[in-house]
């Protein structure tokens, strides 16, 4: 069903008055300026309800911004970046993940049509495409966003040690923090479930500490509406639990861990610096084991295959060799998809170049021995004889499940789920929900990569704008209406395409 266009009545909010009006930290006069300039005589835009602050997220935020659409990005952590903030390199390319996501969080800040709302979760939403009323409930982040400078002297004093999420729990951190370097906002968060609180014989040690006088113990979360044309879901995924697969013994033995804290591991600015180590003894391992599918195509759990974890071991296993040259990486698979572009030319690379062998095999156990090595019991495909293999440290590729949020939001916003959980979408116009003037991108529509998470993100963002500009929303156009169509030939007899008034 198409959208009309309605004329816009809330009026021209552009760059800093956009920011003012809604109380965010304000972009300078000349970044104003320059996104402002040639829209002037344009009519007024419109806005966009953009969840989830990962790389779709971002890449949708950025795209509706660049075509003049206001965007409001809420996002329920204290960081946008999602999961690619968490991930060393990526395949295909083994690029650095952050250098790729950094400079995208930082021209989401910075743009002055895009407000970041971090901390925050969409608690109600009515109205209809063209004419969404939003409400954010905005939880207090006790730190002053614009003034804070991330000196840290405040988490320096702070006695509380915690698990740091951000780190996969590998490390810790206090109850003032900020989650990353690169965070976008650059800003300390202050966990009120952890915080010793501010009464002179609890704590309020990080509020002496601050040169900056920006820490506010009294500031309270706060409840906004937001009048949006459209909203885009990019809620992105978790990974699973291995803990009920007991075979795999993944809370029983240290070296046992999963993609996500190898990745943390691995990375310069993870636990260890980017040294691989085993957990028990902080040696590099010798050799290593990589399980797929873990949680994945399994009836009991997930049916479905998580689509990215051949590539992401593979991956995991070419850094290992960067990283300990005489490492031994075997990864233990069910089917090896490698379905994008390059991505069979990148097996074949961490086969020939980097000698990761693939065993065609599932792990049926794993024990520790004596010496505190890991022995894998599996079956040898070629000869259906069990086999055993001695490994320094196991990495379980945990499936792609949907987030815990999916659910609630996809039933605040009346739309369908799959069978697996993840948003419905149609098959056609995979961006579209089955509800008008939502739309879906990332994992939270499924299982997906990088790439597609950003080629679907800018889908979306093309199909929301749609809503929040001039432009008719466009319709679905049934085949034979082309047929159909008129069409103008002039004096020569040549054929110039359809009537105008049918195109
Ligand atoms: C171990 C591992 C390694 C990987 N390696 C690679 C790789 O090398 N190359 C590659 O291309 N892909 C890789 N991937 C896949 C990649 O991580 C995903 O494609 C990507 O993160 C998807 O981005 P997203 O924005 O859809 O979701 P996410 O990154 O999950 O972001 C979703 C965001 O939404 C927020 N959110 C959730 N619920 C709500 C809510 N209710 N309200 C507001 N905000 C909410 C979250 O806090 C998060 O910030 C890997 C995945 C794993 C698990
Ligand atoms: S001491 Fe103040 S300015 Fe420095 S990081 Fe902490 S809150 Fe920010
Ligand atoms: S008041 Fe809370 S956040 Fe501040 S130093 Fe004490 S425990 Fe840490």
């Amino acid at each position: 069903m198409a959208c009309e266009a309605k004329p816009r009545s809330r009026g021209l909010v552009l760059g800093r008055p956009f920011a003012k009006a809604q109380g965010m930290p304000m972009k300078s006069e000349e970044e104003s300026a320059a996104h402002t300039e040639h829209l002037d005589d344009q009519p007024p835009p419109g806005a966009v309800l953009v969840v989830g602050g990962g790389i779709a997220g971002i890449q949708a935020s950025l795209d509706l911004a660049e075509m003049g659409v206001r965007v409001h990005l809420v996002e329920k952590s204290p960081t946008i970046g999602g999961r690619m903030a968490q991930l060393d390199k990526t395949f295909p390319t083994n690029d650095c993940a952050t250098c790729i996501l950094s400079p995208k969080m930082v021209q989401c800040d910075r743009h002055p049509l895009i407000a970041i709302h971090t901390l925050s979760e969409v608690q109600a939403v009515t109205g209809e495409a063209g004419d969404f009323t939003v409400r954010v409930l905005k939880r207090a982040r006790y730190v002053d966003e614009s003034a804070c400078t991330s000196c840290g002297d405040c988490a320096r004093v702070c006695p509380i040690v915690k698990r740091d999420e951000f780190q996969m729990g590998l490390s810790t951190r206090r109850a003032i923090y900020i989650p990353f370097p690169q965070a976008v906002p650059q800003a300390y968060v202050r966990d009120p479930d952890d915080c010793l609180g501010d009464e002179p014989m609890a704590c309020g040690r990080c509020i002496e500490a601050c040169s900056k006088g920006c820490i506010d113990f009294d500031e309270r979360d706060e409840v906004i509406d937001l009048s949006v044309d459209a909203i885009v879901v990019a809620v992105g995924m978790e990974t699973f639990d291995p803990d009920p697969l007991t075979e795999y013994g993944y809370t029983r033995f240290q070296n046992v861990i999963t993609g996500l804290e190898f990745e943390r591991l691995i990375c310069a600015s993870g636990p260890s610096g980017g040294r691989l180590l085993r957990l028990t003894d902080r040696r590099e391992p010798r050799v290593i084991g990589f399980i797929q599918c873990v949680g994945s195509r399994n009836l009991k759990y997930q049916r479905f295959c998580s689509s990215v974890c051949c590539m992401h071991a593979t991956k995991e296993a070419v850094l290992a060799r960067e990283h300990i040259p005489d490492v031994q990486s075997h990864i233990f698979y069910t089917d090896l998809r490698a379905s994008g572009r390059g991505f069979r030319e990148y097996i074949e690379r961490a086969q020939q170049e980097y000698g990761v062998e693939y065993i065609r095999s599932r792990v049926a156990k794993i024990e520790e021995d004596q010496d505190g090595r890991l022995v894998f019991h599996y079956e040898d495909a070629a000869t259906s004889r069990p086999r055993e293999m001695r490994v320094d440290l196991a990495v379980l590729a945990t499936s792609v499940v949907p987030g815990p949020g999916v659910a609630p939001l996809a039933e605040m916003l009346r739309l369908e789920l799959d069978e697996y959980g993840f948003l419905k979408t149609d098959p056609f116009s995979p961006t579209d929900t089955t509800r008008e003037g939502v739309y879906a991108c990332g994992c939270c529509r499924a299982p997906v990569d990088i790439p597609q998470a950003v080629a679907q993100a800018s889908g979306t963002a093309a199909r929301a704008a749609q809503h929040a500009t001039e432009l008719d929303p466009m319709p679905a156009q049934p085949a034979s209406r082309l047929v159909d169509q008129p069409l103008v030939i002039d004096g020569e007899g040549d054929l110039l395409g359809p009537s105008p008034r049918d195109c």
